[in-house]
């Protein structure tokens, strides 16, 4: 037997990942066509799903094997209540998701067409209540290997967050904040989906994998990775960019396929993988969370 120390001796190792970002719950209901203004459609039955874009990517890099640590609001309601005990079955750590007696949990509203496309409402809810000096109290920010953050909680959490990480920060504007510009300068890595992408440079969504590439270098951040849809993704570094195609999936729901690419991307960068090595990881695991 080996010599085991004593219990006050034994410490849990730190995050490799901290997220700081939102958590939602998701109602979601499958229709045939996401409706217009003014018209009404029927669906299928409701279903109440545990979502939101930070703790779908903390799941989804905790289901890949890391160590990851969640920095967020919820209410102090039966949601939040709900919420906590989803992340803690995924294995997430939620010392640091903290509740919030003034706001209700934050809630996605979910139309899901059959062919996989989807429409979305959020109320953030307590995600925007997550403060910097609530960052600052929070040593797994500082500790992580990697900071991932997105665009659902408010731009002084994210900034503070920027600020006491000593990791690499890696950010998806999603969905696009007003206040994106002002983060931009501290990110290690920017992932954003087309549209982001047009709307950060205050164009039309690209459809061109060149005009992606030149939009992406005209962003003043050390490496841009710009996902695709069913085309993978463009890795974009200043010496050059790289096309990463998506293997041809049947997709049944790409709601979180963003999210799945964003964990996945996160774990591979914790395990040391280059960016071409960590994008061709992230494509193959969201093609299957499509799936
Ligand atoms: P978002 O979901 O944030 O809008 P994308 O639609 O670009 O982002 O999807 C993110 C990633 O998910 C893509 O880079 C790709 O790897 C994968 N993906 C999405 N849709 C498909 C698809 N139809 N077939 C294969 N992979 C897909």
């Amino acid at each position: 037997m080996s010599p085991q120390p004593p219990a006050g001796d034994r410490t849990e190792p730190g995050p490799e990942i901290c997220v700081v970002g939102s958590v939602n719950l998701d109602l979601v209901v499958g229709v045939d066509h996401v409706p217009v203004v003014g018209e009404t459609v029927l669906g299928g039955d409701l279903r109440r799903i545990p979502g939101g874009k930070g703790a779908n990517q903390a799941v989804a890099a905790a289901r890949l094997g890391r160590r990851v640590s969640f920095v967020g609001r919820v209410g102090d309601d039966e949601a939040g209540d709900v919420l906590r005990a989803e992340l803690t079955a995924a294995r997430v750590d939620v010392a640091g998701l903290l509740s919030t007696p003034s706001a209700p949990s934050g809630a996605a509203l979910i139309a899901v067409q059959a062919d996989g496309d989807n429409a979305i409402v959020v109320s953030p809810g307590a995600n925007h209540r997550l403060t910097g000096s609530d960052i600052g109290s929070m040593t797994s920010v500082a500790v992580a290997a990697v900071l991932l953050a997105q665009g659902e909680v408010t731009l002084d959490a994210v900034l503070a967050a920027a600020r006491h990480r000593t990791g690499l920060f890696v950010w998806n504007p999603a969905p696009m904040p007003e206040w994106a510009g002002q983060v931009l300068g501290s990110v290690d890595v920017l992932v954003p989906n087309q549209t982001e992408l047009g709307t950060l440079v205050g164009a039309s969504v690209p459809d061109d994998l060149e005009v992606v590439a030149a939009m992406a270098r005209s962003i003043e951040c050390p490496m841009t990775i710009v996902t695709l849809g069913a085309a993978g993704a463009l890795v974009v570094e200043a010496h050059g960019d790289r096309h990463v195609p998506a293997p041809m999936v049947r997709p049944v729901d790409t709601t979180a396929a963003g999210d799945a690419f964003c964990g996945a991307l996160a774990d591979a960068f914790v395990r040391g993988l280059d960016p071409i090595e960590a994008t061709e990881w992230a494509v193959r695991v969201s093609a299957a969370a499509t799936m």
